[in-house]
């Protein structure tokens, strides 16, 4: 291993034969780094892949729901990789905001909130954060992802909203996983039937399906 870095929701470690290890922990995969000599760790069926790096320790992927990934690209080819090559910015770096989400948008018949899990329009946003910006934003995810832009394609204030949102909501969620305190996660997320927490909304949270997925949002306060 020469380096280790993320793309969107996949991890991208280059080896020293030149080849590029891709990986994506699906829903529930997850890293179990064995100290040198422990053989304390029982055997898991979970455990599909093991690593033995050079210094001796071992590195187990385990992975309960089997939605993981890997796959090896050869030297120089990372570039052309298929669900790699097509990907759009990474939401907290300067290339994404409301111009470059409003120009993913453009035209899109699709409604907002399955637009923001296109890892096209944008890298790495999921289900969960895909809501909360959207309430953060105070638009609805019923409305097309056409909306935010014009028709060439220029961004509208909403798509400036929501940019910041997006990048609001993930700095957020970056900020609490290093606080000892996990109270207060999500405005919307897994709060149907709830009060919205926006002040003064008074509306209450709703849940509806969209492509497969549960949306959460107040029908109040995002239009
Ligand atoms: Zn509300």
């Amino acid at each position: 291993m020469v380096d280790l870095s993320r793309r969107g929701k996949y991890l991208v470690i280059g080896l020293s034969s030149g080849e590029t290890l891709i990986m994506h922990l699906g829903m529930s995969g997850w890293f179990h780094v064995a100290p040198i000599g422990d053989r304390s760790r029982e055997a898991d069926p979970h455990d599909h892949v093991a690593f033995v790096m050079s210094s001796g320790q071992t590195v187990l992927f385990n992975d309960p729901r089997r939605f993981g990934f890997m796959d090896l690209a050869e030297e120089g080819r990372l570039p052309d990789y298929p669900s790699l090559s097509a990907m759009g910015p990474e939401p907290l770096s300067s290339e994404f905001d409301g111009a470059s989400l409003a120009r993913a948008c453009r035209g899109k018949k699709v409604s907002l909130k399955v637009a923001l899990l296109d890892q096209r329009v944008v890298a790495g946003l999921g289900n969960i954060y895909a809501s909360e910006a959207l309430h953060h934003a105070r638009l609805s995810p019923l409305r097309k992802a056409s909306t935010i832009a014009t028709a060439s394609g220029a961004p509208k204030k909403s798509a400036t909203a929501l940019a910041a949102s997006i990048k609001a909501v993930l700095a957020g969620a970056i900020k609490r996983r290093e606080s000892p305190y996990r109270s207060a996660r999500f405005k919307v997320y897994e709060r149907e039937g709830q009060p919205c927490l926006r002040r003064a909304c008074g509306g209450t949270i709703r849940r509806f399906t969209q492509a497969g997925r549960s949306t959460f949002y107040c029908p109040k306060c995002q239009r």
